[in-house]
């Protein structure tokens, strides 16, 4: 595949060229091969974007929800064509399997599926004489101009998180995508030109620090998504709210399974090895630590270490591949150093899946399956977000201390539980602390149709992504009292 070099930004209907000064390099992770430059585009360039999606609003807004699904139904229709292009550009850039970009895209196509339902969804209820002649109403209108900041690790699913939503409640908006991967949103909007959205109703804006801070201040942006790590989206929230703007930001994550002795052992392996390992650890619903409970321990520990050690892994358009690199080199030195940690602090690093070189791509960020055992829930390393391919295993003796576990820590986007029992499955439901949870389910990602939740230091503020949820957040409701009496003659 070739690329416009440098990436070119998408303000009111037309590919242009950044004012930007700055450049970074796009890399693909499993070669090290720069496919091209993105621009670290300036303010001046949000401004441009800003002002082109307040332009638009003016008209969109006016649009009848049933029109403005219309062009969702069309990208619906181009994306499922585009799939294979869409998936290849994401493993080109991402270094996430062909199967795993697949799957990000079906995730993306249903939230698209889920806002052209707007015309029910966002309804609003009425009361006829709230008092003796008078009805009142509530009504959502849209927000206005919004803003979407998207992380690495999903360059493809998460700004249809929010976008059509964003789009099918009548706001424009803007993109910032994750300056590592910005390819994947140069297709998805070369598909949205396709559907003949009015210019300015989607924008896509490049860059990094300086992008996501004009975005923040800037007057005219009333409602801004973040996705990405819980420094920058503690960060994002309290800047943007300070500039009065409503704010949803997801944040990172530490997710702990708990594995009860009834589980099914086969199963429960496989799919916490796919949760732990799937996207190279680089999930935000990743299972990072895993907690054995009284007799689980010695054959979940066997079990899981082996289906550690028999993952393939290797540039992710090769057949047969499990896994893929980790997105830059820095991240690679990093989670290798944070194994060494884990290590100092007196866990057995297991299986030690550093120093890694997979044939015929020596120069790729690859790292194999990692498995710390005997981790102490004191310890650093029990706390920090790994973002790797990297299982850190715990046990305990009863449930009680496991959701206790649960508990104590500062995250809360998801938490698992592996059992034949239904009385413990509902406990844990009941009491663990986390946004999402899975009972016998190693990614407990919400469809569409539900808010994708987060707990904690994993999620900034009230409404999050997906679903109804969205919908709220991208309307702003207006309650309207009316009384008509009817002997009031005409005065104009
Ligand atoms: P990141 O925080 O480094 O970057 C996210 C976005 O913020 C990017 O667009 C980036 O350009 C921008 N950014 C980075 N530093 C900034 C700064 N100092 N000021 C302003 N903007 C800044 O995150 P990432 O490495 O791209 O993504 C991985 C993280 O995202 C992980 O922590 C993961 O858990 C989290 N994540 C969370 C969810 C969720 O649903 N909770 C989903 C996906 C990823």
């Amino acid at each position: 595949m070739s690329y416009k070099n440098p990436l070119p930004n998408y303000i009111n209907g037309e590919w242009c060229i950044s004012q930007a000064s700055e450049f970074l390099n796009v890399v693909n992770p499993a070669t090290a091969e720069v496919l091209t430059q993105v621009p670290l585009s300036p303010k001046s360039d949000v401004e441009a974007a800003t002002q082109a999606a307040a332009d638009a609003f003016k008209s969109w807004r006016r649009v009848p929800p049933t029109d403005r699904i219309q062009y969702l139904f069309k990208l619906k229709f181009l994306l499922e064509d585009h799939i294979e292009e869409l998936s290849r550009t994401i493993t080109l850039e991402c270094g996430k399997t062909y199967g795993e970009s697949k799957a990000e895209w079906q995730r993306a196509i249903e939230n698209v599926e889920v806002a052209c339902g707007i015309p029910m969804l966002m309804q609003g209820y009425n009361l006829e004489d709230v008092a003796r002649g008078i009805d009142e109403m509530m009504i959502r209108q849209p927000m206005g101009v919004t803003a979407i900041i998207a992380p690495f690790n999903f360059p493809g699913m998460i700004p249809f998180w929010f976008m059509p939503y964003a789009i099918a409640c009548g706001n424009t908006c803007i993109i910032k995508p994750s300056e590592k991967v910005p390819l994947t949103l140069q297709k998805v909007f070369e598909l949205l030109e396709k559907t003949g959205l009015p210019k300015g109703v989607v924008n896509l804006v490049n860059g990094a620090k300086e992008v996501v801070d004009a975005i923040l201040e800037h007057p005219t942006i009333r409602a801004i998504s973040f996705v990405g790590s819980s420094p920058v989206a503690q960060y994002v929230y309290s800047k943007g709210a300070a500039h009065g703007k409503r704010m949803q930001c997801q944040g990172g994550a530490k997710n702990p399974i708990i594995i009860l002795p009834d589980a099914d052992m086969e199963m429960t392996t496989r799919i916490a090895a796919d949760s732990a390992f799937g996207c190279a650890g680089q999930r935000c619903l990743a299972a990072s630590v895993a907690v054995t409970v009284g007799e689980a321990r010695h054959i979940f520990t066997d079990a899981i270490a082996n289906a550690a050690q028999t993952r393939v892994v290797g540039f992710g358009l090769d057949d047969g591949v499990q896994m893929g690199p980790v997105i830059t080199s820095q991240s690679k030195a990093r989670i290798e150093g944070l194994i060494q940690q884990g290590a100092d602090e007196g866990a057995k690093v297991l299986v030690d899946g550093r120093n890694l070189k997979v044939s015929g791509y020596e120069q790729g960020n690859f790292i194999r399956p990692t498995i710390l055992q005997n981790v102490d829930p004191k310890s650093e390393i029990a706390r920090t977000e790994i973002f790797g391919p990297v299982l850190g295993l715990m046990h305990l003796e009863t449930i009680e201390d496991a959701i206790a576990l649960v508990n104590s820590g500062q995250w809360g986007n998801m938490a698992c539980l592996f059992t034949n029992s239904g009385a413990a499955a509902r406990q844990f439901r009941y009491e663990a602390e986390a946004g999402n949870i899975g009972i016998n389910i190693g990614v407990a990602a919400p469809m569409a149709f539900f808010p994708f939740s987060g707990w904690k230091e994993s999620f900034y503020g009230d409404l999050h992504g997906q679903g109804r949820d969205a919908v709220e957040f991208f309307t702003q409701t207006k309650v309207v009292v009316e009384r008509w009496p009817k002997n009031w003659s005409r005065q104009f």
